[in-house]
């Protein structure tokens, strides 16, 4: 029965992770999958997570199952964190997800079960994995215009151009709120308003991804863009993922919010992916999510959450500082500049796919083809190392 089932091919960027791990050069830097490291190159448990799981040691009674949407205070909490008190609690259906990635999974079963859009437009470039989680429930994925051709500018006209001459109404648009992956680069507050004016226009359900809250500007700040978009529009969708912004990575905390025009409808909905969620997972699990309410039922804890977070945001903000400057000493002659102005995680680097080879196989430097980089996977300590190979690869 087996026997003629041929190998898939790896992930593009957790197969890196595989071959980085095999790699035995001790100078290898793994600047690809999207995960935060601390100073020592550790991804570090936050200290208020440890401090909430010590609680949950101390006082949890069950592992019994949780309900199909979750946790009730998880989700409150969610709500807050992504609506703050803008929308009206019975308009928001909130689903705990394992992960963001299991939030737009079942934005994608929704899509597919519920709605007559067949068609998702994403970022051109966008996550990788969007296409494939899309395309998993027989969604048509197309793309709009997103980074400028000198790869680092926004191409916003290109985007409001493809968004109102390409789209049919009731097509969802995947927008990345803040903190765009793979690039960095984001809208600005009027551009965010062009394009809820669009988007509304045309009818087009919004479907928000929002893995990074807290890694632009803030959390308030980074939820402006939703602010924007729930400004001109009724109906829209959130992803949230918990996994970089408590470092939960592995736990696999998320939600989808959809937002709708009334009460009723809200209700409808959450029975409707409750439906989906019986069938995929059956129901999510408890660990990342007690983490994630303990700390937000607590002021203290959460302020350290605060402070955690924006130590995380700075500190990556720094390291862009670091980077640039230290590829000016170099004498490369390559301006990296433009990444002070990106936000989050990653940037796209510019660096071409034979330059990010020979990265690979001359340095055991561990980047993804496209150029993009994990800014916070960079250290202080080995920047220059960093530097002096990038400057090699870009001199030819
Ligand atoms: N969306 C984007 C844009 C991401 O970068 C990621 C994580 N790399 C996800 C969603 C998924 O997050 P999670 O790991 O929580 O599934």
């Amino acid at each position: 029965l087996f026997g003629g089932i041929p190998t898939a091919p790896p992930d593009s960027i957790l197969g890196l992770t595989e071959a980085f791990q095999a790699d035995k050069n001790p100078d290898k830097m793994n600047l690809s999958v999207g995960v935060y490291k601390d100073a020592s190159g550790q991804t570090p448990i936050l200290d208020c997570v440890k401090a909430a799981e010590q609680r949950l040691v101390d006082t949890e009674a069950t592992k019994g199952y949780l309900p199909i949407d979750g946790g009730p205070d998880y989700r409150g909490h969610v709500r807050k964190l992504v609506f703050a008190e803008t929308i009206a609690a019975e308009r928001v259906t909130v689903v705990q997800t394992p992960g963001g990635t299991g939030a737009l999974r079942e934005s994608a079963a929704f899509i597919a079960d519920q709605l007559s859009g067949r068609r998702v437009w994403v970022p051109s470039p966008t996550w990788a994995n969007h296409n494939s989680v899309f395309a998993s429930e027989r969604l048509l994925v197309e793309n709009y215009r997103y980074l400028g051709s000198d790869k680092k500018s926004f191409d916003i006209d290109g985007m409001l151009d493809d968004l109102s001459s390409k789209t049919n109404v009731g097509d969802a648009v995947l927008l990345h709120a803040c903190c765009h992956n793979p690039t960095g680069v984001d809208p600005t507050p009027s551009q965010w308003a062009q394009i809820a004016d669009v988007v509304a226009e045309r009818g087009l359900l919004p479907l928000i991804d929002f893995a990074y809250q807290g890694f632009g500007h803030g959390l308030d700040e980074d939820a402006e863009s939703i602010r924007a978009i729930s400004a001109k529009c009724d109906e829209l969708m959130v992803c949230s993922s918990f996994s970089k912004n408590f470092g939960l990575y592995s736990e696999r905390v998320g939600a989808l919010c959809v937002v709708s025009s009334d009460s009723a409808t809200a209700s409808a909905i959450q029975s409707q992916i409750k439906k989906l969620v019986r069938t995929n997972y059956s129901n999510p699990p408890r660990h990342g999510a007690a983490v994630v309410a303990t700390i937000l039922d607590d002021e203290k804890l959460t302020a350290q959450w605060h402070d955690e977070l924006a130590m995380m945001r700075n500190r990556i903000k720094t390291l862009r500082e670091q980077f640039v400057e230290t590829m000016k000493t170099t004498g490369a002659g390559h301006d990296f500049s433009f990444l002070l102005d990106q936000n989050g995680m990653f940037s796209f680097s510019g660096l071409n796919p034979m330059q990010v080879d020979e990265l690979l196989h001359k340095h055991s430097i561990y980047i993804v083809g496209s150029g993009r980089i994990n800014v916070a996977g960079m250290s202080e300590s080995r920047m220059g190392h960093l530097c002096e190979a990038i400057a090699k690869v870009v001199e030819g």
